[in-house]
């Protein structure tokens, strides 16, 4: 069995066991979220020993080469001493404003204080302590100058009920990240692209939009908000003003099942470029229909909002 040190810690892991459950197992605090090697909220390090593949999949270039990789993806056959993330890897900020968008979500806006670059739609691990960390979208663009996020109160939620009654300008946090591949490439200007997501889903397709817009993309922009009320549909005004002022960019708020309203308005996809963000269940049916209307799978992007796991 693959005996793991971390620090001062030392654990055996039992047969197939993930590294994360193992140090979770032995009461050493290491933070996670989705446990299923897609938010990077856990990345550690590995000082010594080595490490499947596929423990480093979709991490940056930078990172896989300073040995950063997912414990809770990671089954060793040997031993390893890991180390936190390091330099480069998390980046200090303070919270800069926190404003309600919607009864239920509220805009962060966050100011880093060390280099954080990013492509609007990518997603960040937010730390608000060394153990309680959440993955959130990034709305802004690098020229807004703050970070936006948009966090959508959870019922007896750690990070979002912090961000929603106790966080306050100037609070100290870490960032680290950024990670994902929704966002916008200049590549052809003309292509027709489709946004579609429900609740805070819309946080990384404003991204993507605005950049879109600024970058000066020529092709149509659908976006397709979806909520269960009006009252979920925010940033409403800021959309409809964007489509007054930019006339091949069309925006569709809705309280019906968001993949029939896209079916009805886009019904061939051939050519698209989509993005796909926000309830996991809802990610995976728009992908697969907008996939079976005619869309390459290669230009389908997408972020499935994977909640926590204990
Ligand atoms: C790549 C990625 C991007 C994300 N981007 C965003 C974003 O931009 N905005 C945003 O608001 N969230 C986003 N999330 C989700 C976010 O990371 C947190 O999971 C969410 O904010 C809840 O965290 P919490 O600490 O408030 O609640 P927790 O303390 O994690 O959860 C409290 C309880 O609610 C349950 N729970 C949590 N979420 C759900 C859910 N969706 N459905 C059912 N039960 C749930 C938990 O299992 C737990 O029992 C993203 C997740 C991923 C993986």
């Amino acid at each position: 069995m693959p005996s793991v040190s971390f620090g001062s810690h030392v654990c055996q892991l039992h047969d197939g066991e993930t590294v994360l459950d193992g140090l979770l197992r032995h009461g050493i605090p290491v933070a996670h979220a989705c446990k299923a090697g897609s938010c990077g909220s856990c990345i550690l390090r590995v000082v010594s020993g080595t490490i499947p593949d596929s423990a480093q999949s979709g991490l940056k270039d930078s990172w896989r080469a300073q040995g950063c990789f997912l414990p809770c993806v990671c089954r060793p056959v040997g031993d390893l001493a890991l180390a936190e993330p390091g330099v480069g890897a998390r980046a200090a900020a303070r919270i800069a404003s926190l404003r309600l968008l919607s009864a239920d979500v509220i805009g962060v806006r966050i100011a880093p204080e060390q280099e954080f670059e990013y492509r609007p739609g990518q997603y960040l691990t937010l730390f608000a302590t060394p153990t309680l960390a959440r993955s959130y979208s990034i709305a802004s663009l690098p020229s807004d100058g703050r970070i936006e996020l948009h966090v959508r109160r959870t019922r007896n939620g750690l990070m979002s009920g912090w961000l929603f009654t106790e966080a306050q300008p100037g609070d100290p946090v870490q960032l680290q990240g950024p990670l994902g591949d929704c966002f916008y490439t200049c590549g052809n200007q003309d292509q027709p692209l489709l946004l579609a997501g429900t609740g805070t889903g819309l946080a990384p397709l404003y991204g993507v939009l605005r950049d879109a817009l600024s970058s000066g993309h020529r092709g149509p922009i659908s976006l397709f908000h979806g909520a269960l009320g009006p009252a979920g549909l925010y940033l409403g005004d800021e959309l409809r003003s964007l489509s007054s002022r930019y006339p091949n960019f069309t925006y569709t708020p809705t309280t019906d099942p968001i993949d029939r309203v896209v079916a009805a308005q886009v019904p061939k996809t051939t050519g698209y470029r989509a993005f796909v963000c926000g309830d996991p269940a809802v990610v995976q049916l728009l992908k697969r229909k907008i996939f079976l209307a005619g869309a390459a799978m290669r230009e389908i992007h997408s972020d499935a909002f994977l909640p926590a796991v204990a």
